[in-house]
């Protein structure tokens, strides 16, 4: 299978879970999804590599060569609903082209190469945060297993509709057998473009924090009940919302996001009586992350006691911010420069797999530009030639770490 333009496979791969709004649906655990794991792999092994996938979901491409730790390089192939062809997929696609290239020329890697597409980075069908990438780097996932999606499926019940089993997911762990971890991504914001740089050396990835939050008020009739007697479930999400909003604006580098709110019992004329809404809070340092927690915690009591509702806050999942490898920021700066292309160095203020594979392996992420900074959207773009140029400097540091 001959790979053309790194901007034509992403088009080719885009065709799997293409939705009628001009994006890409592919979820966690989705036949569309498979089907990308089907098309990346006919070209793993069309390079010679070892296909599986492993008991967690990850597609796994193995170059079996040289000795000692793999060079890991991938990201992710699921999506959020109605998202891209460039937020994960590139870094899949990515490493497709960057191996071979390497074999066009080549180039016999001293240890293995590993390209791997982690399951479920997205973790918007279940709430789960990385269960592949945690899976692989050898946590304990099981705890997701009644998580669902918005049809009550729970995560256990999707994996065992396609054969999988969670109770064997730690079998997926083989983070001892890997020596680095690198990653291409799009930047998803708007600074490489605002600074006219080709390439973003990430030096660190903020800090998140996940909530699920239900607010118990009383359902009753919207025209007989006097309003100082309504216990409303939304107006308090409302102002926990807008308090969540404020906080985030005075502080540096923090965002917080209510992105899925339902509200019960529904009618126009009743009261709502139940609301149960997210909370996305993301920090670039362990300190504001900490802080974050803290104002969240005390808004949502403080919210609760007035409105007289009763509150149960659950944070779903923690990630604390962090620091990517100096050496390989600096050989993936020294690299990007070798290839002529102009560098800078930014955090990632996205979450990624790297954060969890990196806690345990020297990590590094290379980004390249998004016009308009536009993701999560059918409108996800980035040129042709930043795509090629993001490939070119993959596959330079690849050939670096594998030497
Ligand atoms: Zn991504």
């Amino acid at each position: 299978l001959i790979l053309g333009s790194v901007a034509d496979s992403l088009l080719e791969l885009g065709e799997f879970g293409a939705d009628r709004s001009g994006g890409v649906t592919r979820e966690a655990w989705t036949p569309d999804l498979f089907a990308a794991y089907e098309w990346v792999g006919e070209r793993m092994r069309a390079l010679g590599l070892e296909v599986t996938v492993d008991p967690a979901g990850n597609l796994l491409g193995r170059w079996n060569v040289g000795n000692g730790g793999a060079v890991l390089v991938g990201s992710h192939l699921d999506t959020v609903p109605s998202g891209g062809r460039l937020d994960g997929a590139l870094g899949v696609v990515g490493a497709l082209h960057a191996v071979a290239r390497l074999q066009e020329v080549g180039f016999t890697p001293a240890r293995p190469v590993w390209i791997v597409a982690f399951m479920d980075e997205e973790g918007t069908r279940f709430g789960a945060s990385y269960p592949g990438s945690r899976a692989f780097a050898g946590e304990d996932i099981t705890r997701y297993g009644e998580f669902h999606d918005a049809d009550g499926v729970t995560l256990a019940e999707a994996m065992s509709a396609h054969g999988y089993d969670l109770a064997r997911a730690a079998e997926a762990t083989r983070i001892g057998d890997v020596r680095a971890f690198l990653e291409l991504h799009i930047e998803q914001g708007p600074v490489l473009e605002a600074e006219g740089k080709q390439i973003g050396v990430v030096t660190a990835i903020v800090g998140q924090r996940d909530y699920r939050l239900q607010l118990r008020g009383q359902a009753n009739h919207a025209g007989t009940t006097p309003m100082r007697l309504r216990y409303d479930a939304f107006v308090g999400a409302a102002r926990i919302a807008l308090g969540l909003r404020d906080y985030a604006r005075a502080q540096a580098g923090v965002t917080a996001n209510v992105g899925r709110v339902t509200v019960l019992p529904g009618g126009s004329n009743v009261i709502p009586g139940f609301v149960e809404l997210t909370i996305d809070l993301r920090a670039p340092k362990v300190a504001s992350a900490a802080a974050a927690e803290q104002a969240v915690e005390r808004l949502v009591a403080g919210v609760a006691r007035e409105e007289g509702l009763e509150a149960d806050l659950e944070q779903t999942s923690a990630a604390d911010p962090l620091e990517l490898d100096p050496d390989l920021v600096e050989m993936v700066e020294q690299v990007a420069s070798g290839e002529g292309a102009s560098t800078l160095r930014m955090p990632s203020g996205a979450g990624h797999d790297a954060m969890v594979i990196g806690r345990r392996v020297p990590a590094a992420m290379i980004f390249v530009p998004s016009v308009g900074a536009i993701s999560h959207s059918p409108d996800e773009h980035t040129h042709p030639a930043d795509l090629e140029r993001g490939v070119q400097v993959l596959a330079a540091a690849l050939r670096q770490t594998a030497s």
